[in-house]
């Protein structure tokens, strides 16, 4: 039997840059997984329809965020190294804890970073890391939307590599199209920086053979760019399209540092570019050319990285910084208006993952939704909603989320997860680290 929600009185983001007005007021239908119907009168066949009701009057729906770039067990190490150098910052603080993690580590913070982010309004993430069954496995039971990929660093023998690269293989099989679709996999060396070209050619020809897309971290600072010229003669734009990177459906995170030329080349290639802007002024990386790059049409995304460079997962932050940095950097107001930085916090992180029905409220779209609670002093008058979320809200402000057509968050508690084992898990994870 079809299980039916009808929302009324709500009011609901439209994202589409042609749409009449940015918020649509009425009901919206939702069937099992899907967006039955959104308008403004609801049609006679549902008036005595069998369904669930929520009333709408004090809610805003928007699309569930969608974050395009991190590594969620890096919650553990929330706080634990501020304010230091990127490279000094991973080789002291980041690298050597992060060997010790075991798979019950991975699972106790990824569970910790998926509840911070269901509560704070993410419905879809993108995870680039290691025990990445765990990942998947938090994924299955928490009812959260992802794409997963088991990164790697290629910084040790051929041997190691090729460990690395079956197991990232063999994870990208085994989970691709799980629970219930809501996994998909990708496949992901590290950086060119940290992995050498042969072994980038061989992630891009198993990419190939098993036709998934790739991810990867790029440019992110000045001195990786300098490196990887004196090390290959090339800029990295150019170096990944010489390895084949480019002829693959694929995104990269940062890109922070390009030319004009390697815009070009971006766009060319559709290849999209996850803006990460806490952690790239975290640590001081430098800010990406968001203007530039939606100038020449390359698909913009948001991902907050890991919570050890943010060092909160809540989008609502990474939207408003998108929204206002750029302006910043290019003296123009007009930059990056809210529902543009809406845009790319939703509808253009799901493309940029090939989740073409998801990001929208419309019929036919996956229900992957959030409400948030506009009835509170910081969001009236109610003027502008969609500027309200991007300028004014947080991601604690959320009430409800739903993925897949099913509730996850109600009245700001995840109900999926035990939130105080979960909670407790990950402090007695991050001690047991500290002992070892
Ligand atoms: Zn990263």
């Amino acid at each position: 039997m079809t299980k039916r929600l009808i929302i009324r009185n709500g009011r609901f983001a439209q994202l589409r840059p042609d749409a009449a007005k940015s918020t649509l007021q009425g009901y919206m239908v939702v069937e099992d997984d899907r967006i039955a119907f959104i308008g403004e009168e609801l049609p006679s066949e549902y008036e005595t329809a069998e369904a669930e009701y929520l009333d709408g009057s004090r809610l805003f729906f928007m699309p569930g965020l969608v974050n395009t770039h991190g590594h969620a067990a890096m919650t553990l190490l929330r706080g634990y190294g501020d304010d230091m150098v990127l490279q000094q910052w991973l080789q002291e603080k980041m690298w050597p804890m992060e060997a010790k993690f075991t798979d019950q580590d991975v699972y106790a913070g990824t569970a910790l970073a998926v509840l911070e982010m269901l509560k704070t309004g993410t419905t879809t993430f993108v995870d680039m890391y290691d025990h990445m069954n765990e990942v998947a496995t938090v994924c299955e039971q928490s009812g959260i939307r992802a794409s997963l990929m088991r990164g790697a660093i290629g910084l040790c023998s051929e041997e190691v590599q090729q460990q690395k690269l079956n197991e990232a293989v063999l994870f990208a099989k085994d989970w691709n199209h799980a629970a219930d679709g809501r996994i998909t996999t990708m496949l992901a060396p590290h950086a060119p920086y940290t992995c050498p070209p042969a072994f980038i050619e061989k992630f891009v020809q198993a990419a190939h053979d098993l036709d998934l897309m790739l991810h990867t971290h790029m440019s992110e600072t000045a001195a990786e760019v300098e490196q990887n010229v004196t090390d290959y003669g090339l800029r990295p734009v150019t170096h990944l399209e010489k390895l084949g990177f480019f002829s693959r459906p694929s995104y990269v995170a940062h890109a922070v540092h390009l030319t004009d030329e390697e815009i070009e080349v971006l766009a060319k290639y559709n290849v999209g570019v996850s803006h990460n802007p806490a952690s790239n002024l975290k640590l001081a990386s430098g800010i990406a050319r968001v203007t530039d790059l939606l100038k020449a049409n390359v698909n913009v995304s948001i991902g907050t990285d890991g919570a050890a460079s943010n060092n909160n997962l809540d989008m609502f932050d990474e939207m408003r910084l998108t929204a206002l940095i750029h302006k910043g950097v290019s003296g123009d107001p007009t930059a990056v208006p809210a529902a543009e930085a809406m845009r790319i916090a939703t509808v253009n992180g799901a493309k940029m993952i090939q989740l073409q029905d998801v990001g929208l409220l419309e019929a036919g779209m996956k229900a992957d939704f959030i409400a948030i609670n506009i009835d509170q002093p910081h969001l009236l008058p109610h003027t502008d909603l969609v500027s309200h979320m991007v300028y004014a809200a947080t991601g604690r402000d959320v009430a409800h989320v739903f993925v897949d057509g099913k509730q996850v968050v109600k009245d700001g508690h995840c109900i999926t997860m035990d939130e105080e084992r979960v909670r407790y898990d990950a402090s007695q994870a991050f001690e047991g680290l500290l002992k070892r």
